[in-house]
Formats: C-alpha cells, structure tokens, sequence
C-alpha cells in the first residue's frame, strides 16, 4: 500500500534521526554526493563514501574527514568490493555531458557494472539499494510534463546513449533484483540539479553561465536556446533522497525528483547575466546533438509517496550557488598570483 503523506512537512531530521545507519554513498566525493554525505552525517548515520575521484574531488568532503563516523574510500565501482553496511546510495557515474563523453564506454559500464555490484552487495547483507537514475532515461521527450510512466525517446547510438542507455540498463538490473531476489531497491530519476560544490570546469549550463557571468566572459548558449530545462536546487534533491531512503519498502519508484519550474535556456543566460550584474555578451554556439528540446518533471508521485516538494526558488538558489563560484574563482585567482 503506498504511503500517503497529507502535507509537505519543512525536513525528515527528526525520522532521519531515529535509528543510525551504516551507509555506503557510492560517487560520494562527487557533487551531489558529497551534500548526500553531509546530510546522512547530520542525521547521524556512520558513512563510507567510495569514489574513484573522475569527476569529484577530495576537497567536497574534506570538511567532514574529522568525523570519526566518516571514511573515504579509493574505490572504482566497477570493481568488486565489499562493506557491511544497511543502506547503499548509488551515485558514482559521471553526469555532465562533456564528462560522461569523454569515456562513453567507461560511462556504460560504470552505470551497468557499478549497478551490479551494488546490487549483490544489497543482497548480501539486506540493504536497502538507493539508485540515482536521471530525466535522460526520458531522452528527447515527446511527453510533457514527464511522468514516470513514459518510457522515453532515447537515441541508443547517439553521444548520449552511453549515460541514458547505461542509466536505463541500471533501471533493468533494480527491478530484477528486486522482482528475483527481494532486494529493497529505490530508484530515483533526477533532474537538472544544480548548487554548491559544481565544479567550475563542469560544463553543465548553471555552472558554464555563472563561471562565464562573474568573469565578464560571453555566455554560451546552444543552438537558439528555446529548448528548456527545469532546475532544482541540491538541498531540496537531497532531502527528497533522505525523505526515500527512509520510505516503505513498497516505495520502490521510480519517482521523479526535479523542480517542475521550467525555463528556456536562453532566459536563464539573462537571468544569470543580470543576478550577476555582469557585462557578458551572450552569443550562440552550434547546437548539441540529440538536445532534449523540453524537460520538466511531473512530481505528483514524490509529494503523494513522499510528501515532498522543492522549497527553492530558482532566484534564491542561482544566488547561493553565484556566492559560491565567487568565492571560489576568487580563491584560484589568488592562488595563481601565488
Ligand atoms: P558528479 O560528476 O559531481 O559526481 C559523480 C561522482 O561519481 C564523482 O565523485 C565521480 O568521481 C564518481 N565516479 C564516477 N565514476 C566512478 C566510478 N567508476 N567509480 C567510483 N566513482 C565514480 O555528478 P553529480 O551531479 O553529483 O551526479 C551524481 C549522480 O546523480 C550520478 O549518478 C548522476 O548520473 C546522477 N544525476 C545527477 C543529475 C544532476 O543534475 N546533478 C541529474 C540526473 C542524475
Ligand atoms: N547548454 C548551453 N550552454 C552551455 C551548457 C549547456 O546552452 O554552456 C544547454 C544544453 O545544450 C542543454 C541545457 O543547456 O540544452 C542543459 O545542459 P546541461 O549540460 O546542463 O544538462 P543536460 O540536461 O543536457 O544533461
């Protein structure tokens, strides 16, 4: 029977408190992560971050290495590998386009093998398996809004198919395991998040226009910038995670988690040129291929199952996370006169 909760409640951290876990967050150094990490600490889990550190950093969990609750681990996922632990976060994958192009047949397996491995661990010791599938398991949607029920348009031999198939792949092995062997799975298909801890070379759109915006740089936007996304700010991903980690068991998804507010490419480049009070031209390049022209999540299924909703607006999560690419290009500019 699916859970139903009446209200959007502010936070989880009185049921995130009740009973301390063990929890493997696979891709914990990574961006999204390294919040995830944070978080379950604040809850007071134990956690074992593993991260082969392609696209994170050590520095993303570096504030918490003094919590004797926490350990980082050098670990590829595609690699066996094995912890005692009650709760597994399968975050560990690449996730901007130019990062997960640059070794597509790295990136497929780290989604099909990392998924695998997870899974028998799972089963091994009874976890519950948490897995971060992603919108582009809907490709260049012909449904909008998207619901979980669309089964997508995905091009499986376009520069993309090796994250969207990989991702889809992973959704097969989930419901396997769970079907076949009873693991308790949780899948999750995320949408564009953006926040904090970014990588200033990241090449995702959020990160590119503030990096280009606070350095006066021309913004560039692809193709003519009407195909839309629809962005959340990381804490209010995060606490959906934590909201269905510690879901039934018949929770199983998957559930979108995005914000359902949707902007064309080109308005956020104005956005963010005037949030940064910037003199950035804003300037065309080619379009990608296989672009997915719309997205936006329809969430009636994460407030029904989780009774959640994001809480931030877009203005008030482009202004932290610009406070924090500010900081930080500030911070290498000072280290490069060094
Ligand atoms: P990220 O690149 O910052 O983090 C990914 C982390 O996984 C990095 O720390 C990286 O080093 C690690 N990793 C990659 N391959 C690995 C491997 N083979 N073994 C061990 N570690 C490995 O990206 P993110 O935005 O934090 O994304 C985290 C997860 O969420 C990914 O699985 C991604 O597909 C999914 N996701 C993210 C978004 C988003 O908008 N941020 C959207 C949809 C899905
Ligand atoms: N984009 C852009 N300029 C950039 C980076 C991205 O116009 O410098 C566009 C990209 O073509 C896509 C959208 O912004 O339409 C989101 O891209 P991103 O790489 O952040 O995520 P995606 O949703 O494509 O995985």
């Amino acid at each position: 029977m699916r859970k139903l909760f009446p209200s959007i409640s502010p936070s989880l951290d009185m049921a995130s408190r009740a009973v301390p876990r063990v929890v493997l967050v696979n891709g914990g150094a990574g961006f999204l992560g390294s919040h995830l990490c944070e978080r379950l600490l604040a809850a007071g889990d134990t956690v074992i971050c593993a991260d082969n550190f392609l696209t994170g950093r050590r520095e993303n969990v570096a504030h918490l290495t003094g919590d004797s609750r926490f350990r980082v681990v050098e670990q590829d996922v595609r690699n066996p590998y094995d912890f005692e632990v009650s709760l597994i976060f399968n975050f560990a994958s690449p996730a901007s386009p130019p990062d997960y192009q640059r070794d597509p047949v790295g990136t497929l397996l780290t989604s099909v093998i990392g998924a695998v491995n997870a899974l028998d661990l799972a089963r091994r010791t009874g976890a519950t398996v948490v897995q971060s599938s992603t919108s582009e398991v809907y490709g260049d949607p012909l449904q909008h809004p998207q619901r979980e029920s669309y089964l997508g348009n995905v091009n499986p031999i376009g520069p993309r198919g090796c994250y969207d198939e990989g991702k889809r792949c992973a959704e097969t092995l989930f419901f396997d395991y769970h079907r076949k062997y009873g693991v308790d799975i949780r899948v999750g298909r995320i949408f564009n998040t953006y926040g904090p801890r970014m990588r200033l070379d990241d090449g995702r759109v959020v990160s590119n226009f503030i990096v280009q915006a606070l350095q006066n740089k021309d913004m560039t936007v692809y193709g003519d910038g009407q195909q839309t996304r629809s962005l959340c700010y990381v804490d209010d991903l995060v606490e959906a995670f934590m909201r269905f980690a510690r879901a039934d068991g018949h929770t199983t998804g998957p559930i979108n988690l995005g914000n359902p507010a949707e902007i064309p490419v080109i308005h956020l480049a104005e956005l963010v040129r005037e949030l940064t009070g910037s003199r950035s031209r804003i300037v065309h390049l080619p379009a990608v291929v296989d672009d997915p022209k719309q997205r936006r999540p329809d969430i009636s299924r994460a407030a029904e199952e989780l009774g959640w909703a994001p809480r931030v607006p877009l203005t008030a999560g482009l202004a932290k996370t610009i406070r924090y690419f500010d900081a930080l290009l500030s911070r290498s500019e000072a280290d490069a006169r060094r």
